[in-house]
């Protein structure tokens, strides 16, 4: 494969696309693969109904200050004023830093402990090898936010997850996905 394009990643990143490392020569090219591309459109055709229609029905968005997950149990909670608590099991997918647009899978930097919350992102790992996509198998892209909630969806799809969401962390956004929310009792 040849190697051109590459981004400066110590500027930051301020371009659209995905730039997963290139093993050749260690540079950052834009990922132009039709089959990674593919996946994408497939992807959010399926996430993006069922997850807006679930942000809705469990008040994600107007909750959008009551999050809370919680890596020991693996369960991502809603409050929705008036309405109620919902849970949900959740799967970290990524962290993306906004300044650099630098995102890392989740089985890159929880790798220490794993965690049951990166299977998501793993089984998209073994897709990736599977079908020769760098996307969903080099452990650090450059991205820009649209692509980190592509490549979100990607995972999410893969493991028949319904719902995606963003929510800030200390440095970035962690990226999940979320089997369907469950009402408490
Ligand atoms: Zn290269």
């Amino acid at each position: 494969m040849a190697c051109g394009g590459s981004i400066q990643t110590q500027n930051g990143f301020q371009g659209e696309g995905v730039f997963p490392r290139c093993p050749d020569c260690g540079g950052y090219h834009r990922d132009t693969t039709p089959a990674f591309q593919g996946l994408v459109l497939e992807a959010c055709a399926a996430v993006i109904p069922s997850s807006t229609r679930l942000s809705r029905e469990f008040h994600a968005d107007d909750a959008a200050g009551n999050w809370r997950f919680d890596t020991g149990t693996g369960l991502f909670t809603i409050e929705a004023p008036g309405s109620g608590r919902s849970h949900a099991e959740f799967h970290t997918i990524g962290l993306w830093d906004e300044d650099s647009g630098r995102f890392r899978w989740s089985w890159a930097w929880e790798e220490g402990s794993r965690p049951p919350t990166i299977k998501a992102a793993e089984h998209a790992r073994a897709v990736g090898k599977h079908y020769w996509l760098r996307a969903l198998t080099a452990p650090e892209l450059y991205v820009g936010e649209t692509e980190a909630w592509h490549l979100t969806m990607v995972a999410a799809y893969l493991s028949d997850l319904p719902m995606v969401a963003a929510t800030p962390a200390e440095v970035g956004k962690i990226f999940m996905a979320l089997h369907r929310p469950v009402w408490e009792n």
